[in-house]
């Protein structure tokens, strides 16, 4: 009897320990549209020479050519990333025979994980398209819409409304999305506890961070790995820091680094929260380097530097991928950036 006991208690606490080790990691990926080295090093030096990334555990650089071009664009180096395959450039999470693939995002809903996106472009802007919807051209951005309304993804924050309740074909999305709460501001989007919560930080591209775009990334990232361990279930969370990009396009070091900085501050919350979390991964890279910038000149002890680009567009450059937590070894060495994709499949699946 006591035997039979002690076996059973020996297998039940077995049991117990292999379940919780088998919980599936919690993936946070995040995208600096356009951040080459230079675009990291210009934030590093106009803030103090100091960078969060300097804790991440592992470094790397991918490969960001696309099917068509040398020089990709940010929806053909999203599929890539969120899928898996090289495409063409314009082309959203399909290959370039336009046959639709899954991205990370779907395959990690499928398993059972929560999802987020947070961005600082529009909700429907290339690259967080790249993880939910499936269009041969970014630009169709009211089809976007429309895949994003029926996509389940639990926490989405990002701007252009007009493309859910401004449209040519008269539907408002925002009525026919039904499960989901739209927060109007941080306070609302934070103290509402639906697990479907959609907030539109603006109507139409949101404003540059140096003009005062709010609520800021750190504070949306923070209050959205909240909501999803409230969900208790493992989580994929999307944070992509887009304006990096923008700033490059102009050759406005203002706007280029003053992006660069918030998204820094994003990354110091993200790594304080894994601090404290083994179970969760986190992968930081760039979709492309944009403008070709390099850092001239400037002042360490005054945090100033000097900007120029060579360049109005994307460049070919291979970009940096840092990671820490869960597996983040798997991360480090140079590649393509499909391999994000395979990498972070492994990871969900072993
Ligand atoms: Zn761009």
């Amino acid at each position: 009897m006591i035997k039979k006991t002690l076996f059973l208690l020996i297998t039940l606490s077995c049991f117990t320990v292999q379940s919780q080790n088998s919980k599936k990691p919690n993936i946070i990926m995040m995208i600096g549209d356009g951040m080459g080295l230079s675009q990291i090093s210009s934030g590093m030096y106009s803030n103090n020479n100091y960078t969060s990334l300097e804790r991440s555990k592992y470094v790397g650089l991918i490969k960001t050519h696309s099917s068509s071009n040398l020089i990709t664009d940010s929806a053909a180096a999203g599929t890539a990333m969120s899928s898996g395959v090289k495409t063409k450039n314009r082309v959203v999470g399909m290959d370039d025979n336009y046959k639709p693939v899954k991205s990370i995002l779907e395959v990690c809903k499928d398993l059972g994980y929560s999802t987020g996106i947070i961005v600082t472009s529009t909700i429907v802007h290339a690259t967080p398209a790249s993880y939910y919807s499936k269009v041969k051209s970014r630009y169709q951005y009211e089809d976007i819409a429309s895949q994003l309304a029926k996509s389940g993804i639990n926490f989405f924050v990002g701007g252009g409304e007009r493309y859910f309740n401004n449209r040519s074909d008269n539907r408002n999305l925002l009525a026919e999305m039904e499960d989901y709460f739209f927060a109007t501001s941080i306070d609302k989007y934070k103290n509402n506890n639906s697990n479907k919560i959609g907030y539109l930080t603006s109507y139409d591209d949101p404003i540059e961070k140096h003009k005062g775009r709010e609520p800021s990334l750190p504070s949306l990232v923070e209050s959205t790995i909240q909501k999803l361990e409230n969900l208790d279930k493992p989580f994929f969370l999307l944070i992509e820091s887009a304006q990096i990009d923008w700033g490059g396009h102009d050759k406005d070091p203002k706007h280029m680094n003053s992006e660069m900085i918030e998204f820094d501050n994003t990354i110091k919350t993200v790594f304080d929260y894994i601090d404290n979390d083994d179970n969760t991964l986190v992968v930081i890279t760039a979709d492309h380097e944009t403008g070709g910038a390099a850092i001239t000149g400037g002042d360490l002890l005054k945090s100033k530097v000097k900007n120029k680009f060579v360049s109005g567009s994307h460049t070919a450059t291979m970009v940096p991928v840092f990671s820490s937590g869960y597996k983040a070894h798997n991360f480090k060495g140079v590649y393509d950036n499909t391999e994000i994709f395979n990498k972070l499949f492994e990871i969900v699946n072993q």
